[in-house]
């Protein structure tokens, strides 16, 4: 279950209305790597968690994502306070409406559909949507893929707080950030919690191909590394297909009828490989056609 405390989890003390900032920072509410992308994240994969040290640790995050959600959205509703009142009674004239609304289209939308409240949409309007969340089901994938969404978190706050020159906020958000990455923190410990946890999963690489890097993309700008180069690679600078040793076709054992009809498809659409026919490219050419086929 839940409760509600109605206290913020970290203190807003905003300077002055500003809607195009409000804008901005609904990246961190409905956005991608936003608040609720994270609780519903963690929660979800809380819920369907066996072990009970991560699902304590999930759920724990899941619930305080809620409430930087509750404090990302008020500061939104504050920096929106005075345009939802102006809007609301119209004691300002239609020009300076006109303008405080026109900020941008999305500030437009904030103004027009959603009456400056903290709308589940990122700062360009778009819907919030559950394909934000990218969960597997597996621990050492889904915890890895936590870490990257908390690294995502933690860099859009940065960018937030340098655009910012409002003191509360860029306090509040330095908290949000800074709690992103102690999660990230919680997630690294967890992964490596799990005894052996890479490749992820249960079944294991095929040995010669699991240290084995391929220099596909060869010429200026081929540059060895640890990534590529050292005691824990094989090398393929050929490179090699195909690699197992077969001859690199793709072929696949149908029954006769199939096999019969697979035959007929080819020979209907087979290519004549002599004769010249004209199109209509050659029938419409003029200036800038290059070379065509004589029309007779
Ligand atoms: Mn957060
Ligand atoms: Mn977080």
């Amino acid at each position: 279950m839940f409760m509600h405390n109605k206290r913020l989890q970290y203190t807003v003390r905003v300077s002055e209305p500003n809607p195009k900032l409000a804008c901005m920072l609904l990246e961190q509410f409905g956005g991608a790597d936003g608040e609720l992308a994270a609780a519903m994240r963690y929660f979800t994969q809380g819920l369907g968690e066996d072990d009970a040290g991560r699902k304590d640790m999930l759920l724990d995050i899941a619930t305080e994502e809620l409430s930087h959600l509750e404090v990302i959205g008020s500061i939104v509703a504050m920096l929106n306070k005075g345009a939802k009142a102006q809007l609301s009674e119209a004691q300002a004239d239609e020009a300076e409406l006109y303008a405080m609304v026109g900020q941008s289209g999305t500030s437009a939308k904030e103004a027009l559909l959603f009456g400056c409240g903290p709308a589940l949409i990122d700062s360009a309007g778009v819907p919030w949507t559950a394909a934000y969340v990218d969960s597997r089901s597996e621990p050492t994938v889904d915890l890895r893929s936590n870490i990257a969404a908390e690294a995502r978190a933690k860099i859009v706050y940065e960018r937030l707080i340098n655009i910012t020159d409002d003191p509360g906020i860029k306090e509040a958000l330095g908290f949000l950030m800074t709690r992103e990455i102690a999660h990230q923190k919680s997630f690294e410990k967890a992964l490596y919690a799990i005894d052996e946890n890479f490749p992820s999963g249960k079944l294991p690489g095929m040995e010669e191909y699991a240290s084995l890097y391929v220099n596909s993309s060869q010429g200026i700008g081929d540059v060895d590394g640890p990534w590529n180069s050292g005691p824990n690679w094989d090398r393929d600078d050929g490179p090699t297909p195909a690699l197992d040793g077969g001859p690199g076709t793709a072929t696949v054992a149908m029954d006769a009828d199939d096999e019969e009809l697979a035959e007929a498809l080819i020979l209907r659409t087979q290519s004549a490989t002599s004769g010249d026919p004209i199109t209509g490219a050659d029938l419409g050419a003029g200036p800038g056609a290059g070379r065509t086929t004589e029309l007779g």
